[in-house]
């Protein structure tokens, strides 16, 4: 395989690992366990038509084989309908327990009719609860495996009480009667390095993810204000361009900011933008995105506001800060600010020549200029206009 492809599946499996929803995840997991079952069940498909072993029962066989195709098609048919699940901040944790509940019990009854104390049933239990930590919710994972043992143990008592046949898969003569203290001892060593190992990984793996949201936070966020920096702007305001939302953006930009420095420091001055920013935030609605689009000057996303109900919040914004006077340093600082506003209703414009990217360039230039106009026309003002369907400034307003 060509450097470029092994990269490219490499990147997919990342992706699958970090970034999928625990939906699409949960479908994984149902598939490879399909995967699994349908080999378990190919193996003994094998030996129960081809009976040519004389160390294997073949009735227990033979309903191993059913047992083995109902699951087949319980986790084909799981990884069907998850497939089907879309919200993507939903833990789906029913279901998770559900087909690994299943999963769980198809191990428990595999080890306890093959026998205990194999190699095999080991390496089950670590791999299945390390690839269940990886990709689903760890509490599920760490329940059904814990479950699933005690389930396992209890069998092996009834054995042990001669309740119930040890290892029935198991032609009788390979069972010998001096097994179950064997198995008990080695496997009850064995299962605290299963444990440890399963601890460490769950240990790294939640550090791993831990570090990854901090670093997407900081990469993401201004360190002065908090708001987010312009890393995410262009991709956010594509992504509202696209979903055909009418749509304005607000462009503020603090008038004679250099003054405030200059009169009071720096450092005040960098209050002063803290400060604005809390202000911004408290006045807009919840779902408004608000940026740290330069030094002192800040974008707001407004979606699904009409351009009169733009102006409207470009106005409330504006009075909120005229009217906020800073304290900062023990002193009051009246801070104003200048105010380009740009809308655009993305289903009316039906020019089929513009990307949502060269929209967006025309929506936040519109801004700018708008900014421009409310500065040379006296600043402490809002100039509004619409980005109409031919891409031209249409209905430009100014008000002081
Ligand atoms: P105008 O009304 O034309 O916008 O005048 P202005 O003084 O606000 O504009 P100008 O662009 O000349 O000055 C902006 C100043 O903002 C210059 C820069 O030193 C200051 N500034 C930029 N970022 C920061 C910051 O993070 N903290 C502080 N304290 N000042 C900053
Ligand atoms: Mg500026
Ligand atoms: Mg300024």
């Amino acid at each position: 395989m060509p450097r470029y492809h092994s990269v490219l599946l490499l990147e997919k499996i990342r992706l699958a690992l970090f970034e999928w929803p625990i939906a699409r995840r949960l479908a994984l997991v149902c598939g490879l366990l399909a995967f699994e079952t349908t080999l378990y069940l190919l193996v003994s498909l094998y030996f129960w038509l081809t009976s040519n072993t004389d160390f294997i029962n073949p009735a227990v066989l033979g309903f191993t084989v059913y047992v083995l195709a109902a699951c087949s098609v319980f986790f084909l048919g799981a990884c069907y309908l998850t497939t089907k699940l879309l919200n993507p901040t939903k833990s789906y944790l029913l279901i998770q327990s559900l087909v690994l509940g299943v999963y769980g019990l198809m191990l428990v009854a595999g080890d306890w009719v093959i026998g205990k104390g194999t190699t095999f049933g080991g390496v089950n239990y670590l791999g299945g609860a390390v690839v269940g930590i990886i990709l689903l919710n760890r509490w599920v994972v760490y329940s059904v495996v814990g479950l699933s043992q005690i389930l396992l143990y209890f069998l092996l008592y009834l054995s042990y009480q001669g309740l119930m046949p040890l290892a029935p898969l198991r032609a009788s003569t390979m069972v010998q009667p001096n097994m179950y203290e064997w198995i008990v001892l080695s496997d009850a060593l064995s299962l605290t390095k299963v444990w440890v190992l399963i601890l460490m990984i769950d240990l790294m793996v939640s550090t791993l993810r831990r570090e990854q949201v901090k670093v997407k936070h900081l990469s993401e966020r201004d360190p002065l204000t908090g708001l987010l920096n312009r890393l995410s702007l262009r991709e956010r305001l594509v992504q509202s361009v696209a979903a055909k939302y009418h749509m304005c953006i607000l462009l503020i930009d603090v008038d004679y900011f250099k003054r405030i420095n200059d009169t009071y420091g720096h450092p005040v001055g960098d209050q002063v933008l803290v400060s604005l920013a809390d202000t911004l935030q408290k006045t807009l609605r919840p779902g408004d995105v608000c940026w740290r689009y330069g030094g002192e000057e800040f974008l707001v996303l407004l979606e699904n506001l009409s351009h009169a109900e733009g102006i409207e919040v470009a106005r409330r914004v504006r009075a909120q800060i005229r009217d906020t006077p800073i304290e900062a340093d023990g002193q009051l600082i009246n801070v104003r600010v200048s105010v380009g506003l740009a809308s655009m209703d993305r289903k009316s414009i039906v020019s089929t020549g513009y990307t949502d990217g060269d929209l967006v360039r025309k929506l936040i230039k519109t801004a700018d200029d708008m900014l421009y106009r409310s500065k040379t026309a006296g600043r402490d003002r809002v100039t509004a206009a619409v980005v109409d369907t031919q891409l031209e400034i249409d209905r430009v307003s100014i008000e002081a």
